[in-house]
C-alpha cells in the first residue's frame, strides 16, 4: 500500500483500476520509503520528480553474477568486472601534489587495491563494508593486484543473479543501490493496483510483446537476461508508438483541417514538357513523379519528403511538381537554403522550362507564352524587386525562386499552389504554420502542396521518426552513364604531389576542379582567412598558371554570382571554396574534388561535397586529404562507398542516434530505450499500428488512455498539433 496520505486514500477509494502513467506522474517521491528531503532534492537535480520519473530511470547496464570473475580468476591486463567489498580506503598526496586515494577491496578469493588519482571524493564515497562492482584492467604492482581509476558502481548487497546498475551521481551521493531500493519500493507499491496497459491486447499478441506491468518490473529486476530483453522491447515499443501516434496524428490533423488544391497533372502541356527534356526520365523519377501527382490531384494538401542521393535528379522532379500548379492556373515557389543555390536553380529551371509554351484560356489574346520565372533574393533591389513582388501578388509570376524569405517576408502570392523546399532539414512544423498563414492570405485560402527535398539520405528508421508526419518518396536510382567517383585518402607529401599533377593533367584536357578549404566551425572569419591562404598558396605553387577562383561566405551576392558564373562558363578552371559549395552546385565538367583537412567534416557533408563531381560522363576523382597517419572511420567509409543510403547507416552507427535526433525537433527525441539502429521492426510496427488507430479514430476519442499518455509525453508545442477537436 502507498504511504498514508489523504490523496492516496481518496484515489484508492475511488478507484482500484490499474495505474496509468499519469497516476504515476502525480505521485510524489515522498511516498517512497527512504526518500527524505535531501534525496528528493538530489533526485530533482537529476530530473526525477515523480514516481513515474523514478520508474523511467532505467539501469544503464546489468551485472550477471553467474558469469562474473573473482579476484583469483581475473586475467592480468584484461578488462574485467568483479563484485567486491570495500575493506578500507585512505587518501594521500603524491610527490607532485596529486591526491591519490587507495582503496582495498576483497572477495572470498582474495584482495586487490584500487588506485584513484585526483578523485579525492572517493575516500568518502567508498566506505568499509560497502558492496561495489568494479570494472577495470587488473595489473600486478609490487606483487599486489591493482586497478587504476576503475569504474565503480555502488550496487549494494542486492540479491538475485542479475544486478541492475543505475546512472549514479557522486556529487549528490545517490548510488545505484539507493535507486535500486527506491525503485523496488515503488514497484511493490504499484503491485496491488497493477499498471495499466494502453496497447490493445491484440496488438501485443501480434508482436509477441509482454504486458507493461511485467516490462516495468523486469526492466529493473530481471531474473534472466532474456527477461530484460523482453522488457526492453516492450518499453521501447511504447516509446516509438507514442512518437508515431503523435506524428501520424499531427499529419491526420493537417489533412482534416486544411483544404488544398486539386491540381491538374495531365494534358498537352505535360506531354510537351516531358517530350522537351534532353533525356528520358529514370525509372525512379517516373515512380516518384507519379506518387507526387497522385497527391497533387487530391484535395488534401500534400506534405511529402523526397529523399534522393546527390545527383539523382531531384531538380527535375521539383520542376514537374511546380508545373502542375502553373498549368492548373496557380503559382509555385521554390525555396533554396542559400543564394548561390537559388541562383543556380533559377538557371537550371529556366532552361528545363525554356521550350514550354503555355496558352491559358483567358490569355489567348496574347497568344502562346513562356512561363514567367523570377528569382527573388536579397540582391534583387529597388524597382526590379517591386516589379517582381507585384507580379507575385497579381499572379503574373508563375514560379518564384528564392531563399526562405519567400514565405517569411511580406511576399504575398495571388494563389500559391505548390511549394518546393530544397536541401532543407529545418522545414518543420512552424514553417508549415507560416504556410498556412500564407494560404489564408491568398484568394482561395487553400493550403499549398509541399514537397521537401533532401539530398542527405537518412536511414529509414530515422526518416520514419524524424519526418514521420510527412509521406516519403525515395529517388533511389542515378541517371545512367555516370562513372563512379574514385575516392582516395591522401596523407603524405608524395601522394599530395601526385594528386596535384593528376589534377593539372585533367585541367589541361579542359576539365575543372574544386578545392574545399578546411572547415573552421568556430569562426567564419578564420575560415575565410584560411581559404584566402589556401588560394594564395595554390596560385603561386601547385596551380600556377591556371585560372583559379575563390568563393567564400563573406563575399557579397554579386561577387559570388560572378565567380560562380565564370566557373560555370569554364573560364575559371579551379574553384577554391569553403563549404558554401556543399549543396547542389552542378557543373558537370568538374571532375576533381580535393577536400583539405577532410577529417573535420562529417560523413554527410563529405558525401555532399563529393557529389559535386561525377555529374557527367567523364571519370571523376575525390581526394580526402588529412594530416593523420590513419584514415578516420569517416574517411574510410567514404572511400568504401559512394551510396548515400549506405553512408547514412554508417553515420548512424558512428555518431550514435543522439546526435542525429538532437538536430531535429524536440519531442521526437523522446527515445530512451528505443534505438533507431536496433529497433527497425518495432518502429515499423508502431508506424503501422499508429496509422490503423488514427485512421479509425483521428482524435483518439475511443482511446482515452492513449490520448492522455500522449498529452503527458509531449510538450505544449507538439501538443498543439495533437487531436484538437
Ligand atoms: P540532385 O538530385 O543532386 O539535385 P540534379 O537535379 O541537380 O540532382 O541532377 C543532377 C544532374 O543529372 C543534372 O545535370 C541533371 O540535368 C541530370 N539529370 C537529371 N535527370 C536525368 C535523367 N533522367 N537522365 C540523365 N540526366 C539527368
Ligand atoms: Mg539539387
Amino acid at each position: 500500500m502507498w504511504a498514508v496520505s489523504p490523496c492516496i486514500h481518496i484515489c484508492l477509494a475511488l478507484s482500484s483500476s490499474p495505474l496509468t502513467l499519469r497516476d504515476l506522474d502525480e505521485l510524489g517521491l515522498e511516498r517512497i520509503k527512504g526518500i527524505g528531503e535531501k534525496s528528493k532534492k538530489a533526485l530533482e537535480s537529476f530530473g526525477i520528480r515523480s514516481v513515474l520519473d523514478l520508474l523511467e530511470t532505467y539501469p544503464r547496464r546489468y551485472i550477471d553474477r553467474s558469469n562474473m570473475a573473482t579476484l583469483s580468476t581475473m586475467e592480468l591486463g584484461v578488462e574485467s568486472l568483479v563484485m567486491v567489498r570495500v575493506v578500507q580506503s585512505k587518501s594521500m598526496r603524491t610527490k607532485n601534489g596529486r591526491v591519490m586515494v587507495t582503496v582495498t577491496v576483497g572477495d572470498d578469493t582474495g584482495k586487490m587495491s584500487l588506485t584513484f588519482f585526483n578523485q579525492a571524493w572517493r575516500e568518502k564515497q567508498l566506505q568499509p563494508g560497502m558492496e561495489v562492482a568494479v570494472f577495470g584492467k587488473p595489473e600486478m604492482y609490487r606483487n599486489y593486484l591493482q586497478m587504476t581509476n576503475p569504474i565503480v558502481d555502488r550496487v549494494g548487497n542486492q540479491t538475485g543473479r542479475i544486478v541492475p546498475v543505475y546512472p549514479q551521481s557522486a556529487k549528490d551521493n545517490i548510488s545505484s543501490w539507493d535507486l535500486a531500493k527506491w525503485i523496488e519500493d515503488a514497484l511493490s507499491k504499484c503491485a496491488p493496483r497493477g499498471i495499466a496497459d494502453i496497447v490493445p491486447p491484440e496488438i501485443l499478441q501480434q508482436h509477441n510483446l509482454i504486458s507493461r506491468g511485467d516490462a516495468m518490473r523486469w526492466i529493473h529486476a530481471p531474473e534472466s537476461m532474456e527477461q530484460h530483453v523482453q522488457a526492453r522491447r516492450r518499453l521501447a515499443f511504447d516509446e516509438v508508438l507514442r512518437v508515431q501516434l503523435m506524428l501520424v496524428g499531427r499529419k491526420k490533423q493537417w489533412e482534416l483541417e486544411s483544404a488544398g488544391f486539386e491540381h491538374t497533372t495531365s494534358g498537352a502541356h505535360f506531354e510537351q514538357f516531358f517530350a522537351s527534356l534532353p533525356f528520358p526520365l529514370t525509372g525512379a523519377q517516373q515512380r516518384v513523379i507519379a506518387e507526387i501527382y497522385k497527391d497533387l490531384m487530391s484535395p488534401q494538401p500534400m506534405h511529402r519528403l523526397l529523399q534522393g542521393d546527390v545527383g539523382a535528379g531531384k531538380t527535375l522532379v521539383a520542376v514537374a511538381t511546380m508545373l502542375a500548379a502553373v498549368i492548373s492556373g496557380h503559382q509555385a515557389a521554390l525555396m533554396a537554403p542559400t543564394e548561390v543555390l537559388a541562383d543556380q536553380h533559377a538557371i537550371g529551371i529556366r532552361s528545363l522550362l525554356s521550350e514550354l509554351r503555355v496558352r491559358f484560356d483567358d490569355t489567348t489574346l496574347f497568344g502562346d507564352s513562356g512561363l514567367r520565372i523570377e528569382l527573388l533574393t536579397n540582391k534583387v533591389k529597388g524597382q526590379q524587386r517591386k516589379d517582381i513582388l507585384a507580379g507575385i501578388a497579381d499572379g503574373a509570376v508563375d514560379i518564384a525562386i528564392g531563399t526562405h524569405a519567400l514565405i517569411q517576408d511580406k511576399v504575398s502570392f495571388k494563389s500559391l499552389g505548390v511549394v518546393v523546399v530544397d536541401e532543407q532539414h529545418r522545414f518543420g512544423v512552424q514553417q508549415r504554420s507560416r504556410l498556412r498563414d500564407k494560404a489564408q492570405e491568398s484568394e482561395q485560402g487553400l493550403m499549398p502542396d509541399v514537397l521537401v527535398m533532401t539530398a542527405t539520405p537518412i536511414p529509414r528508421t530515422a526518416a520514419m521518426t524524424v519526418y514521420g508526419d510527412l509521406d516519403v518518396s525515395v529517388l533511389d536510382e542515378l541517371p545512367p552513364g555516370r562513372t563512379p567517383i574514385v575516392t582516395t585518402w591522401v596523407n603524405n607529401e608524395n601522394d599530395v604531389e601526385s594528386m596535384w599533377s593528376d589534377i593539372r593533367a585533367r585541367l589541361n584536357e579542359g576539365q575543372q576542379a574544386y578545392v574545399v578549404c578546411p572547415l573552421i566551425e568556430e569562426s567564419e572569419k578564420l575560415e575565410v582567412a584560411s581559404a584566402q591562404e589556401t588560394f594564395d598558396k595554390l596560385m603561386y605553387d601547385d596551380l600556377k598558371g591556371y585560372t583559379v577562383g575563390l568563393l567564400h561566405g563573406r563575399m557579397s551576392s554579386a561577387e559570388k554570382e560572378d565567380i560562380m558564373s565564370s566557373f560555370r562558363a569554364g573560364t575559371t578552371q579551379v574553384l577554391v571554396a569553403t563549404t558554401v559549395i556543399e549543396v547542389g552546385v552542378d557543373v558537370p565538367n568538374s571532375t576533381s574534388m580535393v577536400i583539405l583537412d577532410s577529417g573535420r567534416f562529417g560523413i554527410a557533408q563529405l558525401h555532399q561535397l563529393r557529389g559535386r563531381v561525377g555529374r557527367g560522363a567523364l571519370s571523376s576523382f575525390c581526394y580526402l586529404v588529412t594530416q593523420s597517419d590513419e584514415p578516420s572511420p569517416r574517411v574510410e567509409a567514404l572511400v568504401a562507398s559512394t551510396d548515400g543510403f549506405v553512408l547514412a547507416e554508417e553515420d548512424l552507427k558512428l555518431r550514435g542516434e543522439g546526435t542525429i535526433m538532437g538536430t531535429f525537433q524536440k519531442g521526437q527525441s523522446d527515445l530512451t530505450l528505443a534505438s533507431l539502429q536496433r529497433d527497425l521492426d518495432l518502429i515499423q510496427w508502431a508506424r503501422e499500428d499508429a496509422l490503423t488507430i488514427i485512421n479509425n479514430d483521428p482524435a483518439l476519442q475511443g482511446h482515452p488512455l492513449l490520448r492522455d499518455e500522449l498529452e503527458l509525453s509531449f510538450n505544449q508545442q507538439d501538443e498543439e498539433f495533437l487531436f484538437k477537436s
